[in-house]
């Protein structure tokens, strides 16, 4: 168990908090403020329990280099808003001008840097500039689960310095995405799907290990019904992956784990939005036809799957769910599962966005904030921005 932020003293304490505030922007707002929602529980905590506060995230991707229409200004416009207090930002990450900013908080006071990928040494996990950075604080606390998987200065670098804690977002996700893996109700249904195999080989590996069945769709389910030597006319899927899909399907073989393909696709001639399309059983995917989406056999198939589980695990959406009608395996199954009295957890960029556009993330049981963090997660990986927190000492009686 890692030590939580709850545990320690903040009061007068400057307090370096990572927070994954890199959100999507249009015209210089914030266009879904989820991810800065999910962190104003340990922001409250942090600010009424008297804490000096800097707040660092990334935003988008600037290699190192200043890109002004990637600064944080919004980000921090829309903190102000929700907290209903100021939350100055400054134009820098590290430096003097951050150090006298810092110096100048009174208890209870935040303020936030600038895009910390502005800076070459963040990516790079450069001793050099992790060390300046956790020099404005006396405490670092890690609260941004989607980037735990990234060795960055900002994520781990800086624990080195200072004192390492886990903010209360990194401990609910840190708590159920374990609970789920280790102590499942049962049976465990994962569900996989997106377009490559590749993104998930290990976490297919881990869950064939772990679960009681694994579902797969998507692009992802065309590669291994060619390890099959079914016919896909002109689909997706990944010719150099071949070899690998048929290991996997031969490791499903022996294990106790159910591994199941769909038995029926939908198909189009061209990927566009409202193009005419059929639904054919697996095997009948004729030249000049793409299979998009699996089909309502299928659908109802995973359904019920889902509706029977004790704990369900779903990334990935099982069909081009950008493209209607090509969202519709993909909405079938996530009803199934919203409604499903098993413990359901979704993690992953694009499903997440499918459940919304659905309008069932409500009904799920956990959205993790985490995509790639989360998968890294499943497959049993140690994600560095966890691995440089302190553990909690368990105490003798
Ligand atoms: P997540 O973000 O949930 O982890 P991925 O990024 O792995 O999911 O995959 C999402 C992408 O997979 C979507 O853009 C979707 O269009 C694509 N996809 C799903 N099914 C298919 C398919 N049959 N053919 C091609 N692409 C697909
Ligand atoms: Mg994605």
């Amino acid at each position: 168990m890692k030590l939580s932020v709850s545990d320690v003293e903040v009061k007068g304490k400057k307090v370096l908090l990572r927070v994954d505030f890199n959100v999507p922007l249009s015209g210089g707002q914030v266009v879904d403020d989820t991810r800065i929602r999910a962190v104003l529980p340990t922001i409250t905590d942090l600010l009424e329990r008297g804490a000096r506060l800097i707040l660092v995230s990334h935003l988008g991707r600037p290699r190192g280099e200043v890109q002004p229409e990637l600064r944080l200004d919004p980000v921090a416009d829309r903190l102000s808003e929700l907290l209903g207090q100021p939350v100055p930002k400054l134009d820098q990450v590290v430096g003097p001008e951050v150090q006298e900013a810092v110096n100048n908080l009174a208890n209870g006071e935040a303020l936030m840097l600038e895009n910390v990928r502005f800076e070459k040494g963040e990516e790079e996990n450069d001793p050099d500039f992790a060390r300046q950075l956790a020099q404005t604080a006396d405490l670092f606390v890690n609260d941004a689960f989607g980037t735990a998987h990234r060795a960055h200065a900002s994520t781990a670098g800086v624990a080195a310095y200072i004192p390492a804690v886990a903010g209360l977002l990194m401990i609910k996700e840190i708590e159920t995405l374990s609970r789920c893996l280790e102590q499942p109700a049962r049976p465990l249904v994962a569900i996989l799907g997106g377009a490559k195999v590749s993104d998930k080989l290990k976490v297919i590996h881990r869950f064939l290990k772990l679960a009681d069945t694994l579902l797969i769709g998507g692009g992802m389910a065309n590669t291994f019904l060619a390890a099959l030597d079914y016919p896909l006319g002109d689909s997706f899927y990944e010719q150099d992956l071949l070899i690998d899909a048929k290991n996997i399907l031969e490791a499903s073989d022996r294990s106790n784990c159910c591994l199941q393909l769909p038995v029926d696709l939908a198909v189009t001639r061209e990927l566009k939005p409202q193009s005419s399309f059929k639904i054919v059983p697996v095997g009948e995917v004729a030249e000049g036809w793409k299979a998009v989406d699996i089909g309502p056999e299928t659908a109802a198939i995973y359904g019920k799957v889902a509706a029977e589980a004790g704990t369900i695990l779903w990334n990935g959406p099982l069909g081009v769910f950008e493209t209607a009608p090509f969202h519709r395996g993909t909405e079938a199954v996530a009803r199934a599962v919203a409604k499903s009295e098993g413990f359901s957890i979704v993690g992953g960029g694009d499903i997440v966005a499918a459940l919304e556009s659905f309008g069932l993330a409500g009904q799920i049981s956990f959205i993790s904030t985490g995509g790639g963090a989360t998968l890294k997660f499943w497959e049993g990986e140690t994600l560095p921005g966890i691995a440089v927190l302190q553990d909690k000492q368990i105490k003798e009686e």
